[in-house]
C-alpha cells in the first residue's frame, strides 16, 4: 500500500463555521486524510472551551473516517512531526488573510524546511465568513443558520441566552 497523504488543518475553530467545513471538504479531494487540529492556547480568550470546540467539530463530521479531529499545543511543526506529515492546509478568504498566512507559512518553513502550506480558497458564499463575525451576529440576536453547522447554531444560541 502507498503512503497515505495526510494534511493538518490547524486553527482556533471558535467555533467551526461552514467556511472551515468547505475548506476541509476541498482538502479531502486532495488528501487521504485531513486532521483538523484546534489550537490549545491558554493565553487566547475563546468563547468556547477546547472541549466544546472539539465536541462541535466531532458532531459536525460524525462518522467520517477521513477526517480526524484533534488539538495541539505549542509549535505546529512539532505537532506535524507527531502526525508524520509535512503538509499544512489553510484557507484564504481575501487579501486581508494573505499577509498573516504568508508570514506564518514562511515561519513554519524556517523552523522546518520540508513544511509545505497549501492554501485553499472557499466557495464565494463563505469568503466573507469568520468565526468572529458569526459570534458578533449571534451576540446581537441575528440569525445566520446557513453559515454554521446545526450543532454550532444550537450551541451559540445556548451560550448567548445563558449570558443574558
Ligand atoms: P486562526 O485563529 O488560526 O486564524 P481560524 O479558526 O479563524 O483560526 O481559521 C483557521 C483557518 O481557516 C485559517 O487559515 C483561516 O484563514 C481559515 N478560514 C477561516 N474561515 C474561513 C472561511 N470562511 N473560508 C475559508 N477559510 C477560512
Amino acid at each position: 500500500m502507498g503512503k497515505l497523504k495526510i494534511a493538518v488543518y490547524p486553527g482556533s475553530y471558535d467555533p467551526i463555521t461552514n467556511g472551515h467545513v468547505d475548506i476541509i471538504l476541498r482538502g479531502l479531494e486532495l488528501f487521504d486524510k485531513v486532521i483538523v487540529a484546534a489550537l490549545k492556547n491558554p493565553s487566547k480568550t475563546h468563547l468556547f472551551s477546547l472541549e466544546e470546540r472539539i465536541e462541535m467539530m466531532e458532531k459536525t463530521f460524525d462518522k467520517c473516517e477521513k477526517i480526524e479531529i484533534d488539538f495541539f499545543e505549542g509549535l505546529l511543526v512539532d505537532y506535524l512531526e507527531k502526525k508524520k506529515t509535512f503538509t499544512v492546509v489553510r484557507g484564504l478568504r481575501a487579501i486581508s488573510d494573505f499577509e498573516v498566512e504568508f508570514q506564518m507559512a514562511l515561519m513554519n518553513r524556517s523552523l522546518k524546511d520540508k513544511i509545505e502550506t497549501i492554501f485553499l480558497v472557499p466557495s464565494i458564499n463563505y469568503s466573507f465568513l469568520s468565526s468572529k463575525l458569526v459570534k458578533e451576529i449571534y451576540k446581537f440576536g441575528g440569525e445566520i443558520k446557513s453559515m454554521v453547522p446545526d450543532i454550532v447554531d444550537e450551541k451559540l444560541k445556548a451560550k448567548y441566552s445563558q449570558k443574558q
